[in-house]
């Protein structure tokens, strides 16, 4: 029989009341192995008033106290990382080296998060004025959410509720319909690291609970990443109702590759940013531009026996370089896609389109792609395919190969391969995109760093984790602050100085 998932409110699992359920597939067998209930506006509501109970005195609780949560998180997750990675991979369809990562990157941010009574310290100022003392304090904004997608089922939920809880929030999480069985556990951890019931709730859903979110007085902020269609929609709605936002959206990452640069390093660096994990990341490689005619030819030469002898396995085969895409629906979008290619001109060099696996066919396989000779002006460049498709946009020289990633509508990763420290500084000075890769071809930032996109991207001021996500979540009190031995007599008029 299939299972049925649940919420997480108030510290409780609790059984959808909706009536509306959404399936959730093994990807690796194709197999419906569960049903997640899609939560109404009145169940969301429901986990807002448990968040906003709660809250106050989660907020009162002194900050290292908060951050002692996630220390023991930290060490319940490693007790059991082996489920989790295995949980996460069934689910999501990605290996389970990979499915590691995820969980791994995640950690990261778990782990910066427990410096921030550091960093959520405000500052001081002795003697600003006669008898003055002036002083800044970071509060936390009260109840946040997060809406996050498929791809990172374990990674994004933390980089999310991570900081906004040790601030002093609680927080609404509501991960993507899909893979949401890594979530709950997350959450349902959480609780067992000593998190009082109330300030992680996972509510899941569809568009219902994200409009309830958006629309919801109690929600001070909210922060998104998914396509950007949504990202998009989830700005526009969340400032229209006086929230603050954050929302990530899709990408088109390039790769540059220099005449100069190591046409084995490079080949390397595009197997496994084009084609791990299937493609499905927001940072893999799915442009590879090389500058010049001889550079491009050496470049398709070394790639297309890589792609060609890729090996598409279970999610819980060691050898796989990956594993099935998320949905039937996701592998049909992504051959939808290499079709508009060949019926662009585009130049199909391999073709993953018919790769079955033997024992499986009813998963969601599909081999490797890759086109040449892709232009600009077709749909496989402008969109995101999101699959395991790599484009080679032929650049005549840098000044062009420069040019493309920088005018792209998107603007989230971007990496150059040289040997020339002159051309790689004027790159990443210039490049119109927000985190570049010199010689690294997935260039996330670490934990203490932040991650974000520009231009269609990323819509709002402040990146995920690292010092932005204390902005974020906390807003700014400033104190003035005098002693009775320090007021003068008398009325004072004009406006005050420090004089
Ligand atoms: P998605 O936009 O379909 O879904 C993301 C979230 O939005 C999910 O929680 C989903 O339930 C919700 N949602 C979906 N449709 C909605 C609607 N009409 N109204 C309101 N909410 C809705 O994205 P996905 O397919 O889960 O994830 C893949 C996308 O996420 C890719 O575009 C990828 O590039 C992007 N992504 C971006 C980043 C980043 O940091 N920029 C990171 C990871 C993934």
């Amino acid at each position: 029989m299939t299972a049925e998932l649940y919420h997480l409110i108030g510290g409780k699992k609790v059984k959808g009341t909706s009536g509306r359920f959404s399936d959730v597939y093994w990807p690796m067998t194709g197999e419906v192995a569960a049903r997640v209930p899609l939560a109404s506006a009145a169940e969301l509501r429901a986990a807002v008033e448990n968040a906003k109970a709660a809250q106050p005195a989660w907020a009162a609780t002194n900050p290292q106290k908060r951050a002692r949560v996630m220390l023991k998180f930290l060490q319940l997750i490693e007790e059991n990382y082996g489920e989790l990675a295995e949980m996460l991979s069934r689910e999501h369809g990605k290996t389970i080296p990979d499915a590691r990562g995820d969980i791994q990157r995640g950690l990261e941010v778990v782990e910066f998060a427990c410096g921030i009574p550091h960093l959520q310290k405000g500052e001081f100022s002795e003697g600003a004025g006669p008898g003055i003392d002036m002083f800044s304090m970071r509060q936390p904004l009260g109840v946040v959410a997060g809406i996050t997608p498929f791809n990172f089922p374990a990674m994004i939920p933390m980089w999310k509720f991570a900081p906004a809880i040790v601030c002093g929030n609680a927080f609404i999480l509501k991960p993507s319909e899909r893979d949401p069985s890594l979530p709950l556990r997350l959450g349902e951890l959480m609780l067992e690291a000593g998190l009082p019931a109330g300030i992680l709730n996972v509510v899941n859903g569809d568009k219902e609970s994200v409009d309830a979110i958006l629309d919801d007085e109690d929600i001070r902020a909210v922060g998104f990443v998914g396509s950007t269609p949504i990202a998009e929609y989830v700005y526009t709605r969340a400032t229209a109702n006086g929230k603050r936002a954050q929302c990530f959206g899709g990408a088109k990452n390039h790769m540059i590759i220099m005449p100069d640069a190591d046409m084995d390093q490079v080949a390397d660096a595009l197997i496994g940013a084009g084609y791990g994990s299937a493609g499905e990341r927001c940072m893999a490689i799915s442009v590879a531009v090389p500058v010049g005619e001889e550079t491009a030819d050496r470049l398709i030469a070394k790639l297309t026996p890589r792609v060609e002898s890729l090996k598409i396995g279970l999610s819980t085969d060691p050898d796989a370089d990956f594993g099935p895409l998320v949905t039937a629906e996701a592998v049909e979008r992504v051959k939808g896609y290499v079709n508009i290619g060949i019926e662009e001109g585009a130049k199909l060099v391999v073709d993953g389109r018919d790769f079955v696996m033997q024992g499986y066919e009813k998963g969601f396989y599909m081999g490797g792609c890759l086109f040449d000779n892709v232009t600009p002006d077709m749909r496989i460049y402008k969109e995101e395919i999101f699959g395991p498709v790599l484009s080679v946009v032929r650049a005549k020289d840098y000044d062009e190969a420069l040019r493309l990633p920088s005018e792209h509508e998107y603007g989230n990763g971007v990496a150059i391969y040289t040997r020339d420290g002159d051309t790689a500084r004027d790159f990443m000075t210039r490049v119109n995109v927000g985190m570049v890769g010199v010689n690294v071809p997935i260039p996330v930032p670490l934990a203490y760093y932040t991650f974000g996109g520009w231009k269609r991207s990323g819509f709002g001021d402040l990146n995920q984790h690292g010092p932005d996500a204390i902005r974020f979540y906390t807003k700014t009190k400033t104190v003035t602050s005098r002693w009775p031995s320090g007021v003068k007599e008398g009325a004072e008029f004009s406006i005050p100085t420090m004089d």
